[in-house]
């Protein structure tokens, strides 16, 4: 088990402040995770060591044919797969899943020595040193000759210092001759450190923007704010927020403070970086998981050292240690990655963004087109618990104590409170709000959003269309060329939606770990086709016949980007189109080179997934097509509508941007639809006032509160009873509501089985801290009883997002 002791070792603890501390401890707490695994996630890679189990064959004693002497197949089946690692060794993490009554097989390898199990540790991530010439006395005064004088001449003319590889083929001289320079105390060579942080390219500077009325509103109540506070920026697409990010961040900087912008996925959205960097110059860095160890150590140190800056990064950098934080922004707030789903902590981003707001006193602005119900709710009607209303009560002070929160947010459960600043109240009687509402209603330059055309395809079919593409999209389409604009086209992909299935026999292939049929995916031209996994990652090459009744004809099922692609070719084959997914963006930097070509023209049409949602701003583009919204609309998930609005106005409003007009075309087997009606009128507020009555009626969040308990065992039983216990024993207990147990939605995934239960708190029984404790000691009490081994995992996913 693993110990807190082992932080203290590494980290000392007045290393961060104490505020930093106490969101650590309050993450640890509120997602009931050990604190070393917070500290894990908040620190860069390696810093806080994991030790690693392995097991490592020893060739050398075993005899030949040792696989016959072995009572048990666990043990033959470690020994395998020992053999089959070139240096003999594997990690018990990943052995043990694969190896069924691993124990006991490794303890008769054990007891033969033929094997042995050893602990490795971790290196620890170091600055990178390399050695360096500094210029000391440019040796006039000494005896020097003219090839001496004439290298100091050139480090001096080249400002005094260079890399000392570099310098000795500029000045074609050896590192024995710089060593002499040396001795005489010309010059000195030393190591010195290269910062790994990654720069990004060139960017042209920019000026701030005249804003527009809208803009300079939200501007202004931003910069009046003075400490903590909460704002909802609500910019429909195009209407400019990041230009007030900017603005925001600006005068900041030179008060010497930092200021933080978390986005969804940072790949996605390069442009956004540029922007700022365009801004800010080299005060801006990033900070996401694509960085290798010793950038993400290097740029966590930058943070450290308190200089005023700008780090802009994805959900784990709302743990950035910036010791001056004066604001922390949350881009694209209703984005569903800002959770993590797994491993523990399961927080999310904007949850401990608002802790983390609260604690440092400053302020927090979440923005987007489509406001996660949470926020609306909290920053909107001042609900979120109690304590809105408190705020507004002239007790602003006060902030939500016991209150509720959407996600966990609002809750606020610090104390002391920061003390009222010198400048913001006029009156003792009125404290600023805490909560701010700033709508930017229209996009820049007053252009239209896009009109949404939707598409009923069950009429495309009556009248003959057997295409995926209806008329209207067809002729669209076709537009593209002649005007010489560009369009996106969207495709919801997500587990069942593409698959191979028999056409004689009509067997699915599926995946041999998962309760999934593999999905098909075109690799690049000429290499095999392969079959994968979206849940293990399994692959396995294209089959010519059946497995089952060997019959050749297989057939493609669903509308991947790679099916699309393939009718677009065959449809419109002048039409150049870019695929931009998750197969063709796996490369670092293959999002920007795609984008890149995209806005250069070499493409008129952008083919892709959920990725196409986020933030991208392409003026060019008039068109949007979504191929088929359904995949979105069912999913079995009390949040499937939320998500579908979000994602078919986020993807509708990258059409129009720039000076032409654009337009937006849903094809769907389900045009009455209330999300669809919602998206095509526009009309946030009426769907998210309605979609909250129903999840008020429901208890859901953002008014009840979920914990979702999920269990998994390779064994199918052995979860399925453990999973009846806990729900057993937690159902005595007043307050709250227990669903389930039931099967995860997918039974088995990499071979284990998963159950899960879901606790449903009531929001007037809304649990205190301590009740949470109670489930805890519960849960743990089970774990006790035989009923629930330990080969029975169990995480608790607290709000939980995906179920
Ligand atoms: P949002 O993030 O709200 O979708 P953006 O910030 O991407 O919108 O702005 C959309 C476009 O409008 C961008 O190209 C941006 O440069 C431009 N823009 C933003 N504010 C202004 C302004 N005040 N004047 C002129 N152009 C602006
Ligand atoms: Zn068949
Ligand atoms: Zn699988």
């Amino acid at each position: 088990q693993e110990k807190i002791k082992e932080v203290a070792d590494v980290v000392q603890r007045d290393f961060f402040g104490d505020n930093y501390w106490t969101l650590i401890e309050r993450v640890s707490k509120y997602y009931y995770t050990p604190l070393i695994k917070v500290v894990r996630t908040a620190l860069p890679p390696g810093l806080v060591g994991r030790s690693q189990h392995r097991l490592r064959l020893k060739r050398e004693n075993i005899p030949n044919g040792a696989e016959e002497f072995l009572a048990s197949t666990a043990a033959r089946q470690i020994l395998k797969m020992l053999e089959s690692q070139a240096n003999g060794d594997y990690s018990f993490k990943y052995l043990k899943p694969k190896v069924k009554g691993f124990r006991w097989g490794k303890e008769q390898l054990l007891k033969r020595d033929w094997v042995e199990s050893y602990v490795e540790l971790p290196s620890s991530p170091r600055p990178k040193m390399k050695p360096a010439v500094t210029l000391i006395d440019d040796g006039f005064y000494i005896d020097l000759n003219k090839r001496q004088r004439e290298i100091l001449k050139v480090l001096r003319d080249r400002g005094g210092e260079f890399w000392l590889s570099e310098f000795i083929q500029i000045c074609k001289t050896s590192i024995s001759t710089l060593k002499t320079l040396e001795q005489k105390g010309c010059i000195v060579i030393d190591e010195r450190e290269v910062l790994r942080t990654e720069s990004g390219p060139v960017v042209v500077g920019d000026q701030a923007k005249s804003l527009t009325q809208a803009q300079s509103q939200a501007l202004a109540t931003i910069n009046q704010l003075n400490g903590y506070a909460q704002v909802l920026l609500h910019g429909v697409t195009g209407s400019g927020k990041t230009e007030v990010y900017l603005q925001a961040i600006a005068p900041l900087l030179n008060q010497n403070k930092s200021a933080l912008v978390l986005v969804p996925e940072i790949g996605l959205t390069p442009q956004l970086t540029d922007r700022f960097r365009a801004r800010f110059g080299n005060k801006v860095s990033v900070y996401h998981s694509a960085l290798n160890d010793g950038e993400r150590y290097d740029t966590w140190r930058q943070m450290l050292t308190g200089e005023p800056q700008v780090v802009i990064g994805t959900r784990s950098a709302v743990f950035a240690p910036l010791p001056n934080l004066g604001l922390i922004i949350l881009d694209e707030e209703h984005d569903s990655s800002f959770k993590q789903d797994s491993p523990i902590p399961t927080y999310h981003a904007r949850t401990v963004a608002q802790w983390r707001a609260e604690l440092e006193n400053c302020p927090l602005i979440l923005g987007s087109a489509t406001p996660s119900l949470e926020s609306w709710l909290s920053v909107r009607e001042g609900r979120g618990g109690q304590g809105g209303l408190r705020d507004q009560g002239g007790q602003g002070g006060l902030r939500d104590q016991g209150g509720q929160g959407g996600q966990g947010g609002q809750e606020s459960i610090f104390s002391p409170l920061s003390p009222p600043s010198p400048l913001s109240p006029p009156s003792p009687l009125s404290p600023p709000p805490l909560r701010h509402y700033l709508p930017l209603p229209e996009r820049i330059y007053s252009r239209p959003l896009p009109p949404v055309e939707v598409v009923d395809m069950r009429q495309e079919l009556q009248q003959g269309n057997r295409s995926i593409f209806s008329k209207s999209l067809q002729s669209a389409l076709l537009q593209l060329q002649e005007r010489r604009q560009q369009g996106i086209l969207f495709i919801h992909r997500r587990g069942h939606s593409t698959f191979v299935s028999c056409r004689s026999c009509g067997y699915v292939l599926e995946c041999p770990h998962c309760d999934v049929s593999l999905a098909y995916h075109h690799t690049e031209e000429g290499a095999p086709q392969l079959l994968r996994c979206h849940y293990c990652n399994f692959a396995r090459s294209h089959p010519q016949n059946c497995p089952e009744c060997s019959s050749p004809y297989l057939k493609f099922f669903g509308s991947g980007t790679q099916r699309v692609a393939q009718e677009l070719t065959r449809q419109f084959p002048e039409l150049r189109f870019i695929r931009f997914d998750s197969d063709t963006t796996r490369n670092k930097g293959a999002h920007r080179t795609l984008l890149t070509k995209f806005a250069n023209g070499e493409a008129e049409l952008l083919v892709g997934t959920q990725m196409l949602t986020k933030g991208l701003d392409l003026p060019q583009v008039t068109l949007v097509g979504v191929v088929a919204a359904d995949g979105l609309l069912n999913l079995s998930d009390y949040r499937a509508s939320e998500r579908a609005f979000q994602t078919l106005t986020q993807v509708a409003g990258r059409a129009g941007r720039g000076d032409d007009p654009g337009k937006a075309i849903i094809q769907t087997y389900t045009p009455e639809h209330p999300v669809i009606e919602a998206v095509q009128r526009h009309d946030y507020e009426s769907f998210i006032h309605s979609e909250l009555e129903q999840r008020q009626a429901l208890n859901y969040p953002p008014y009840g509160r979920l914990i979702l308990l999920r269990l998994s065992s390779l064994d199918a039983i052995s979860v399925q009873n453990a999973a009846q216990i806990i729900a057993t024993t937690l159902n005595s207990k007043e307050g709250f509501e227990i669903l389930g147990p039931a099967p995860a939605s997918i039974l088995r995934v990499a071979n284990r089985y998963r159950w899960q239960i879901l606790i449903k708190f009531a929001p007037d029984a809304l649990p205190q801290l301590p009740d949470w404790e109670e489930v805890r000691r519960r849960i743990a009490a089970c774990r006790e009883t035989s009923l629930c081994p330990s080969s029975v995992s169990l995480t608790i996913d607290v709000d939980p997002l995906h179920m």
